[in-house]
């Protein structure tokens, strides 16, 4: 059984994957090479800036930041394959002229959009909103061009729906409460002048002494305010990002903006996805996402369980993460994460294409589950002698889903 967006990815790829029998090289365990991806010599500000979708978009200019609380109507994008995080960069590729004449009132207005996944059967009724900020509409064989980014959550109070498809909802936008370290009213304030701001485990130690102190005032002990510590829970997901981080990916430092980075980023279903933006502050987002890194969680396909690749073997061919937000010719979007290793995949017959590749000097080649054959990703294959890694997996993050070792 293939997913809608599976079907219409078929379509959008006919004439390139010709599946008739379509049994290929499958890359071997042993044929992994971990030292090509450490030593990786392909600039990874290139995906983030989705050059294949041209190069003559418009910037448009100024920020909107709407206020915390309030009610507003927004312009809804319901999409069944994304749901996105403040943070996340959106590309598109519109043909619909409903959505286009959308996109061009939104643009006039304060370029700013709702953005809601599609569940099972119903709308979610928490989302982002996604600010504009560059496009092209010249040649409606291309389609209208964009690029948008995530900004702030907000809860849809009354879904409108006019005509045919057009969609919009009175919504309020959420706050993100920011806290503080959790010791800071109930401080010693003389004890101020041997106070840090802790980035390493060595500093957390040092203000360890400290904190103690300021527990034998209060009636906790200082372990119990610890797990509330924002900075402390950054730096436990950092250290469990190492293996990312090492490689490139610039992963934000500011508590707030890194538990969007981990959701935006780890390989998540869409209940685990809709419970991180359900929360309305970065303690809780970083306490569970924490769990979620804990277990080198393994990811099986969607269709049949069958195994196809670990956590631990995910990495970053884009500065903005290991897993991003595509768009393909036919305006379909996929979530897509790199791994350099999968297994029980096939391969297309058809050659490597780097048609409206994503990873500018990869040629992609559709792989499909080794079992069923639904559609996973892709296999990039470098054609420029000089990048590493030579290839690697870019899998939908709709075919996979997570189970537990
Ligand atoms: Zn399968």
């Amino acid at each position: 059984m293939a997913m809608d967006a599976n079907v219409e990815e078929d379509e959008a790829f006919s004439e390139l994957d010709n599946r008739q029998g379509s049994v290929e090289e499958d890359m071997p365990e042993e044929n992994v090479d971990e030292t090509a991806v450490s030593e990786s010599t392909f600039d990874l500000t290139l995906p983030a800036t989705h050059s294949y979708l041209g190069h003559n978009l418009e910037e448009l200019r100024g920020r909107t930041i709407l206020d915390d609380g309030i009610y507003m109507n927004l312009p809804l994008l319901v999409k069944q394959s994304v749901m996105l995080f403040p943070g996340q960069t959106l590309p598109m590729t519109v043909f619909d002229p409903q959505t286009i004449d959308m996109l061009t009132a939104c643009i006039r207005n304060n370029r700013t959009l709702g953005v809601v996944c599609l569940g099972y059967d119903k709308m979610v009724p928490i989302g982002t909103t996604a600010e504009i900020y560059e496009c092209v509409y010249e040649d409606p064989e291309q389609g209208f061009r964009l690029k948008a980014k995530g900004r702030q959550r907000f809860k849809i109070l009354r879904v409108i729906i006019q005509g045919y498809d057009k969609i919009s909802a009175n919504v309020k936008i959420l706050p993100e409460i920011i806290l503080g370290p959790p010791f800071w009213d109930e401080r010693l304030a003389s004890l101020d002048h041997l106070r840090i701001r802790p980035r390493t485990e060595e500093d957390f130690k040092k203000q360890e002494k400290i904190e103690n102190l300021d527990a034998t005032v209060t009636p906790w002990p200082a372990w119990v305010y610890r797990q509330y510590d924002p900075l402390r829970l950054s730096l436990k997901i950092r250290q469990h990002l190492q293996f990312i981080e090492s490689r490139g990916s610039s992963i934000p430092e500011e508590p707030t903006d890194l538990s969007f980075w981990v959701a935006q980023n780890l390989l998540l279903d869409d209940n685990e996805r809709i419970v991180l933006l359900n929360y309305d502050c970065a303690i809780s987002r970083l306490q569970r996402e924490i769990k979620y890194l804990e277990d080198d969680k393994i990811f099986v396909c969607c269709d049949c369980d069958s195994f196809i690749g670990r956590q631990s073997k995910m990495f970053p061919m884009s500065k903005e993460g290991p897993q991003g937000t595509y768009c393909n010719p036919a305006g379909i979007i996929h979530e897509t994460v790199t791994l350099y290793h999968a297994q029980g995949l096939t391969l297309s017959r058809n050659p490597p294409s780097i048609e409206y590749t994503w990873f500018p000097g990869y040629a992609w080649t559709v792989a499909m589950c080794e079992n069923c054959g639904a559609h996973m990703g892709w296999k990039f294959t470098a054609v420029r002698n000089d990048l590493k890694p030579r290839s690697f997996w870019g899998l939908i993050r709709k075919s996979l889903k997570n189970k537990d070792k």
